[in-house]
């Protein structure tokens, strides 16, 4: 099991800011590397662009709502024969592309609904008799489906 971070990815992402006003946790991070390949030929580019702000939601701190002000940029592609002029970097460790939530946050999501689906399903279950919740057609005693009629020609 890994470490836990205070980032979801401390080797690519820098805390700028961390917000505790009001109930829920802000922090403001920015992204380390200094180029990005592009996802179309994979050349390097070092050419910023733009800037812009991603909302993502991280796991909470005791019970408090994270929110992530992830400072994410745009990049000049520099091969001139590439179809693609403008690309955004990538954050695969971290969320996404166009995710609202980190990918921790969903791999907790993912955890919890599959434990509580499991739950489900052994309530279901009696231990004692484990056929006796399922329909009579999956036991053998009677047919899956109805009997075929005859076709007459
Ligand atoms: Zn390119």
């Amino acid at each position: 099991m890994a470490k836990p971070t205070l980032l979801p990815d401390p080797t690519c992402l820098h805390l700028q800011l961390l917000d505790a006003s009001g109930s829920a946790i802000t922090a403001r991070v920015t992204t380390t590397s200094t180029e990005e390949a592009c996802p179309l030929c994979h050349r390097s580019s070092s050419r910023i662009h733009s800037r812009y702000v991603r909302a993502v939601a991280d796991l909470p701190w005791m019970g408090c709502a994270v929110h992530l002000e992830l400072y994410v940029r745009r990049f000049f592609c520099t091969n001139s024969e590439c179809l693609r002029q403008i690309f955004t970097e990538r954050l695969p460790t971290v969320v996404s592309p166009y995710a609202r939530r980190t990918m921790r946050l969903t791999d907790v999501f993912i955890m919890y609904h599959q434990k509580r689906i499991f739950c489900q399903v052994r309530k279901r279950i009696d231990l004692k008799n484990p056929l006796a919740g399922l329909p009579t057609h999956m036991l053998g005693n009677e047919p899956a489906c109805a009997p075929r009629a005859k076709i007459c020609h």
